[in-house]
């Protein structure tokens, strides 16, 4: 049987955006480097796409959409088309894990199962979807009709970041595409190769030539020009919250594009004393933060543990650790990986040198890990003494280091768990049914978890409170974004 190395050496990777159905380099011939983080191995040449290519794709999503290539197909000849497209992703899903290992550095065990896994189910699942919607008729008097409703807004652009780079592209073109939309998509310049795949994929699934163009090239250049431009009606963005505002302002100088941001996030993990099951909760806060090397959105970076439990269960906590030591991602038995390049290396050391200087007290982890690979590896990290003021405590830094914060009542960690500018997920974990339900009221964050952590279906939206953004990903709720609903009065008589 190959192995995954023998794959990887033979994977030829195409690096050129796609435009109208076709493979293209930039305009300018502008290329840039890709670089695996796995061992610093040149994987290819991707285009370095600009606005004079942004024109181009808009143009081709624009001709596409008004022609009604895709927009006027019915819902269920999108669906076949869709079920088809997220049949091919499984078809070629072991071209796709190896795309997204080597391009990003994450385990190929959860590229398969997670990366691909989960963005197949989203293709089918909007696909299987939009032909079960209905529109609505208002109750207006006898004398009219009104009717409410759906219609696709036009051309969507999506930009999303290297973390889950399939994964957050179909949470954004599947319910994009379902609805009828054409879309021009912006992956990470860290992490290009899946989406470019993806794009090929669905023009063999039936997705016409136009209506899913893909841009590789930097935020700077494709990304803004994207933002900026005048016939983009529509941006879905997951990213930074620091990108995410200034995409707010790029819609509001140029047309008004609806923007929707999906954005970072500092989450609180708040164990009581009367936690039902504390091994469960160690397994959940040391598993969801070293998962993906830490780069998740929704990573529970803070974990605040009553003081009366905390040294047993930091205890427990490092008996774990080690369970989470970076491998080799392209082994099949790794749970961690690399992180995905040198400058994400060095914002994650520089986190935890602050955290040594600010006081905190490390207890595992803390330095790179297999520099023999040439690739770019931390040790998982766990600081005990960590408190609210402290910048590890504060900022987001997408990297495999857990905070661990006490609290004296369920009252003062809530107060802590929201003196944040963000507030993606949060999770309580009691056997006191009540005070369950009060914490997860109070607490301010899209999503909260009691009692488990790692809960997630495509059938829930996804999203933040405050400075993590103001869309929703998933479910039915993920349509507001990429339709416009239209009110219809007829006279009646
Ligand atoms: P980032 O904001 O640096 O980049 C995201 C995307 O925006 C990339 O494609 C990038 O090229 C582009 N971009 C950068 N500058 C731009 C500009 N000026 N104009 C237009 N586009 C621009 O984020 P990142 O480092 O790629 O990803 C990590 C961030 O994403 C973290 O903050 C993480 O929490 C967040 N994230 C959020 C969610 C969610 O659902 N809330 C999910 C995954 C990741």
């Amino acid at each position: 049987m190959t192995t995954w190395h023998e794959k990887a050496a033979a994977l030829q990777a195409d690096g050129r955006a796609f435009i109208g159905g076709e493979r293209v380099w930039a305009k300018s011939e502008q290329q840039f480097e890709n670089l695996s983080p796995i061992d610093g191995r040149k994987l290819g040449m991707v285009a370095r796409c600009d606005g004079a290519d942004v024109d181009i794709a808009v143009a081709a999503a624009r001709a596409a959409f008004d022609d009604g290539r895709w927009a006027g197909k019915s819902p269920a000849q999108r669906k076949r088309v869709l079920v088809k497209f997220a049949d091919l992703m499984q078809k070629y899903g072991q071209e796709l894990a190896l795309l997204e290992t080597l391009d990003m550095g994450k385990p190929i065990k959860y590229s398969q199962t997670v990366d691909v896994g989960g963005a197949a189910n989203c293709i089918r699942w909007y696909g299987e979807a939009i032909d079960k919607i209905y529109d609505e008729i208002a109750p207006t008097p006898a004398n009219s009709l009104a009717l409410i409703t759906r219609e696709p807004v036009g051309v969507v652009a999506a930009i999303v970041p290297w973390n889950y780079p399939m994964l957050m592209a179909a949470w954004k073109i599947a319910p994009a595409l379902a609805a009828g939309n054409s879309v021009v998509l912006k992956p990470s310049e860290k992490s290009p190769l899946t989406a470019l795949r993806l794009a090929e994929i669905a023009l063999e699934a039936g997705v016409p030539p136009g209506v899913f163009n893909v841009l590789p090239g930097f935020g700077a250049e494709a990304g803004a020009a994207l933002a900026l431009h005048m016939d983009v009606d529509c941006i879905g963005f997951t990213g930074s919250t620091r990108v995410g505002k200034q995409i707010m302002q790029m819609a509001g100088q140029s047309n008004l594009k609806r923007a929707w941001t999906e954005l970072g996030g500092k989450s609180a993990n708040i164990v009581c004393a009367d936690c039902p099951d504390l091994d469960a909760a160690v397994e959940a806060a040391i598993g969801s933060i070293f998962f993906n090397q830490g780069e998740s959105c929704n990573a529970p970076s803070r974990l605040f543990v009553e003081a009366s439990i905390k040294d047993r269960f930091i205890e427990k906590a490092l008996a774990k650790v080690p369970d989470y030591a970076p491998g080799d991602p392209l082994d099949e038995n790794t749970v961690m990986g690399a992180i995905v390049d040198a400058a994400q290396l060095k914002t994650v050391m520089g986190y935890i040198e602050s955290g040594r200087a600010d006081g905190a007290r490390l207890l595992a982890g803390g330095r790179q890990a297999r520099t023999d690979t040439g690739g770019y590896y931390v040790e998982p990290t766990l600081f005990d003494q960590v408190d609210s003021s402290m910048k590890i405590a504060r900022e987001e830094i997408f990297g495999p280091v857990l905070s661990v914060l006490s609290f004296t009542d369920v009252q003062d960690a809530v107060r802590q768990a929201n003196a944040t500018q963000y507030g993606l997920h949060a999770a309580v974990w009691t056997a006191d049914l009540s005070k369950a339900i009060q914490t997860s009221r109070a607490l301010r964050a899209g999503t909260v978890h009691v009692n488990q952590y790692d809960g997630d279906d495509i059938t829930v939206p996804f999203g933040g409170y405050k400075q993590s953004g103001n869309g929703r990903d998933k479910s039915l709720h993920a349509f507001d974004k990429y339709t416009e609903l239209k009110t219809t009065w007829i006279q009646v008589g």
